[in-house]
């Protein structure tokens, strides 16, 4: 509970429109993509300049108050939850493109802006910034920055933190510090910017931030498979990446995924099919088209039961609208949907699909599959219903196992999604217990008084 007097100083600072106290605006701020997470804040903010983010924090820092910061709420992994009340301070009224700078291939944006926003711009100028979650029609620049994003295009393309070149920050005691800045080599100093990106709004807030562009690839060629077996898909990525082709993207949709997909959009999808790989090769026109002669070869080698180039655009764009909506397809599925994002080394692939059926058949929970197979990262997501005790108990012990699966074929805890609240209790399993002490003194040493997202990451002490 904030004391009238912090209230008062907070409309203050934002103006009483940009205050929400309401017992229903709470509840609105109080979840985020996640389905078994929910804490309600004390109080909202939504302010429009850095320097309303520095009052803001030199408040919470005088009477110790939690901030929790927030984009869209789109996250998977809780960060966005204000898990001890205080403040959320969210940032989507901060949503101006301030800048795109063609001859020296940057934007700079505020941190509000959707990703979206900036693509459609960024096209008028024949420009183009690679970081693609499939939240992008929602989800804001600073949320994809504070959680080091990926999408389908990371296979050849990278993650954000391969294209946020300088960042504002406000540090919790209100200090606005800039790091990195426009230019695309930057070493000076120990690099800051890949520690924020990434820092899920534990150690300060991004108020601005200035991110790499590349041209816009002239000319795509999609390509769509189906397979019997799962595995055969899962071998087919890796052999494709062996032969020296990097395609844009490779994405993974199982029968499951298909069929509920094509119940919702009818769309002419192949709904027996067991497996369905979607893949992108873009780049001029001449050398996308032996590449993608040879996926196809590739694919039709490795047991495609069909192999096909997408006639035109329009069909292109049919399947990745497709896949766009695979996951609204599996959320709208069960009451409770926990889709992971662990991720495997890309040649380990087959091994974590048999793995999963393993685990899927002894725990009884449908485990359904989607995701970017290209980088390994193939979501496994496992319905249950959160209101039954029994079922929750069995779906920690099938989440530990999936983990454990995971990190046992070398791969991660989170390949996108982050630790948030949602993983932290296994976070010991994957990180080494040194990394894990200075990353606590890293958060130390930027946010002493422990305001900033507190909770998140690791189980507090
Ligand atoms: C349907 C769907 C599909 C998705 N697909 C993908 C995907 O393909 N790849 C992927 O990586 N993720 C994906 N996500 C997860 C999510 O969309 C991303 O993590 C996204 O980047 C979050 O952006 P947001 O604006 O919603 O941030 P929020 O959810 O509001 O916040 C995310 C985290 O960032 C912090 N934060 C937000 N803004 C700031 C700021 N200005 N300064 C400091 N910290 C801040 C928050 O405290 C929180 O910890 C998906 C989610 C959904 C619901």
């Amino acid at each position: 509970m904030l004391k009238p007097s912090v209230i008062n100083q907070l409309e203050k600072i934002v103006g009483k429109e940009s205050v929400l106290t309401a017992k229903e605006d709470l509840a609105t701020y109080s979840y985020d993509g996640t389905t078994t997470w929910a804490h309600p804040p004390d109080i909202v903010v939504l302010p429009t300049t850095t320097p309303q983010i520095s009052e803001i924090m030199k408040l919470a820092t005088a009477n110790l108050i939690p901030v929790t910061p927030r984009g869209s709420g789109t996250n998977i992994s809780g960060g966005s939850i204000p898990i001890r009340g205080g403040i959320v301070l969210c940032t989507t009224k901060m949503n101006r493109i301030l800048n795109i700078s063609k001859t020296n291939l940057t934007a700079t944006v505020e941190p509000g802006v959707v990703l979206q926003d900036l693509n459609t711009q960024l096209v008028k100028e024949n420009l183009f910034y690679p970081p693609d979650p499939q939240s992008f029609l929602t989800c804001t620049i600073g949320g994809t920055i504070a959680e080091n994003s990926g999408g389908p295009l990371c296979i050849k393309y990278g993650v954000t933190k391969h294209y946020v070149l300088g960042l504002e920050i406000v540090l919790p005691d209100g200090y606005v510090m800039n790091i990195g800045g426009s230019t695309v080599k930057n070493r000076t100093g120990y690099d800051l910017v890949p520690l924020f990106t990434g820092s899920e709004g534990t150690l300060g807030i991004i108020t601005k931030i200035i991110l790499r562009l590349i041209p816009k690839p002239a000319a795509r060629k999609t390509m769509m498979a189906i397979f019997d077996d799962m595995t055969l898909a899962g071998n087919v990525v890796s052999r494709i990446l062996a032969k020296g082709i990097v395609p844009a993207k490779i994405e993974f949709v199982d029968n499951f995924v298909i069929r509920r997909i094509e119940e919702k959009m009818q769309i002419g999808l192949p709904v027996d099919a067991n497996t369905m790989l979607l893949i992108d090769v873009d780049g001029s026109p001449a050398a996308i088209e032996s590449e993608a002669q040879h996926v196809l070869d590739f694919l039709n080698e490795g047991g495609a039961k069909l192999a096909r180039l997408a006639k035109d655009e329009n069909e292109a764009n049919v399947y990745w609208k497709a896949r766009s909506a695979g996951f609204a397809a599996i959320y709208s599925a069960a009451r409770t949907v926990i889709a992971e994002d662990v991720t495997v080394p890309r040649d380990r692939l087959s091994d974590f699909i048999k793995k999963l059926d393993e685990i899927s058949k002894k725990s009884g929970f449908a485990i359904v599959l989607i995701g970017h197979a290209g980088d390994g990262n193939i979501h496994p997501s496992v319905f249950t219903n959160s209101r039954e005790k029994e079922d929750l108990d069995r779906l920690q012990d099938t989440l530990t196992a999936i983990f454990e699966a995971a990190l046992e074929l070398g791969g991660t805890l989170s390949g996108e999604h982050g630790i948030g609240l949602e993983k932290q209790r296994l976070l010991s399993k994957a990180l080494d217990p040194m990394a894990i002490t200075f990353m606590k003194r890293i958060k130390a040493v930027f946010d002493p008084n422990n305001i900033m997202n507190p909770d998140k990451i690791w189980e507090p002490s």
